[in-house]
């Protein structure tokens, strides 16, 4: 069976064939994606299972990945920070590395396409030192809330920017005004995946032995990168705060680091020293390919948590909801688009806020269900790979069309 095929009975025959029609469009068309890391975090997850169906569209579709040294990777995480506000401490050597490297990739990855589309700022300077007739278009796919960054980063960036026809964001409220078009296109999650299908009963409660997590107790779940702006300690907290009410609570935060990600030991190291020697925290660091592990801690969660004080769509919260669990996420990014208060779930400040809405949960199996189900159906609506793929399309065949205008 054809791999579009599969999505029918999730997302229906139209939905399918409305892809079909627009694909016509781009046949033979090449379309090449660059990010900086192959595992960890929502871009690869979102890479993985876009290119394959590209290519069954019929459209030709690579992915490469920039690379460069340790500080290569500790200058842009400070960009992925001062992007989102936070102050950031940069030379201007660091500034010229990242400008070099982007260089070197640039003579060493295959670029040659009809629209490239570069996630985020690490290979964002790609476009200065690619040859003008190896690339039809370039398009910046930016993941993160851009609206407020610090000076010094944006100021780089800026810099970058002239030289893309066209920028897509997660949401209106992460854009900044730009000299070209701009599109909106939230993030999705692909239901047939080992991160998402349905999981044999056995292998849920295999898992959880195997995590030494016990079935018949109450399980709060976090799923997320060690990374100070998904608030691991927060999510500590606010299950300190519930424990001596529910003596039997569990608390599970998986993650792993991404590849681009520097900080990721040293958050892991204060999480360990907050769960300290209490054996219902369970602190999980994953291998990347531990998608079927994670799905089966996502079904197993009463509630679950996305405590994030900044984000940028939260893959994680879509996860979920489409499990039909409730969940409580911080509110900020992307977050506040999938979780609605009293409906999929619950927006929340604080540890303690996180620790109030999670007792009512505990306390309202009824309201549980409910807002679970509302959940995955919302997902269903609006947060499936397919929707994300319809507007993919869309937006390439209008900046074709832009292109054979001119
Ligand atoms: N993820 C994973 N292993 C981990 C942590 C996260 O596979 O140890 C996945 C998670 O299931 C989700 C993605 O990585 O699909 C994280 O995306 P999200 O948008 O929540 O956050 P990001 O890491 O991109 O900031």
């Amino acid at each position: 069976m054809k791999l579009l095929d599969r999505y029918e009975e999730v997302v229906g025959h139209q939905e399918i064939r409305r892809l079909r029609q627009l694909a016509a469009g781009l046949a033979g068309k090449t379309i090449v994606h660059v990010n900086s890391t192959q595992t960890g975090g929502g871009v690869a997850e979102i890479l993985g299972w876009m290119i394959p169906m590209l290519e069954e569209l019929g459209i030709n579709a690579r992915w490469e990945v920039i690379s460069g040294p340790p500080e290569f990777y500790r200058i842009t995480k400070a960009f992925h920070n001062g992007l989102q506000g936070r102050p950031v401490s940069l030379t201007s050597r660091d500034l010229d590395l990242h400008i070099e490297v982007n260089r070197e990739n640039a003579q060493r990855l295959n670029l040659e396409a009809d629209v490239v589309l570069v996630h985020d700022p690490q290979p964002m300077y790609l476009p200065q030192f690619t040859p003008s007739d190896r690339v039809g278009r370039w398009v910046w796919r930016c993941h993160v809330d851009a609206s407020r960054p610090v000076r010094i980063v944006w100021k780089h960036l800026e810099g970058a920017v002239t030289r893309y026809a066209a920028t897509v964001f997660s949401m209106a409220a992460f854009t900044r005004p730009l000299p070209c078009p701009m599109f909106v296109v939230p993030p999705s999650i692909d239901p047939l995946s080992d991160k998402n299908c349905s999981l044999p009963e056995t292998e849920r409660l295999d898992t959880l032995t195997r995590l030494d997590i016990d079935p018949e107790r109450p399980l709060l779940v976090q799923v997320s990168r060690f990374d100070r702006f998904k608030d691991p300690l927060g999510v500590i907290a606010a299950y300190r705060l519930l424990k001596p009410y529910y003596p039997m609570l569990q608390l599970a935060l998986a993650g792993g680091t991404a590849d681009d990600d520097p900080e990721g030991a040293e958050v892991l190291r204060d999480v360990m020293e907050q769960a300290g020697d209490d054996p219902d925290i369970k602190v999980l660091m994953l291998p990347p390919d531990s998608h079927r592990i994670i799905n089966a801690l996502q079904r197993s969660a009463i509630v679950v948590l996305q405590k994030s004080t900044m984000e940028g769509f939260g893959l994680t919260v879509t996860e979920a909801l489409w499990k039909g669990k409730p969940v409580i996420g911080g509110a900020c990014g992307g977050i506040t688009l999938q979780v609605h208060d009293h409906q999929t779930g619950f927006l929340v400040h604080s540890p303690a806020g996180a620790a109030y809405r999670t007792r009512y949960l505990l306390r309202n199996a009824d309201k549980r269900q409910r807002m679970g189900r509302t959940g995955h159906e919302f997902v269903r609506e609006h947060f499936l790979l397919t929707r994300q793929l319809r507007d993919y399309l869309t937006m390439l065949l209008s900046l074709d069309r832009q292109a054979s205008n001119n």
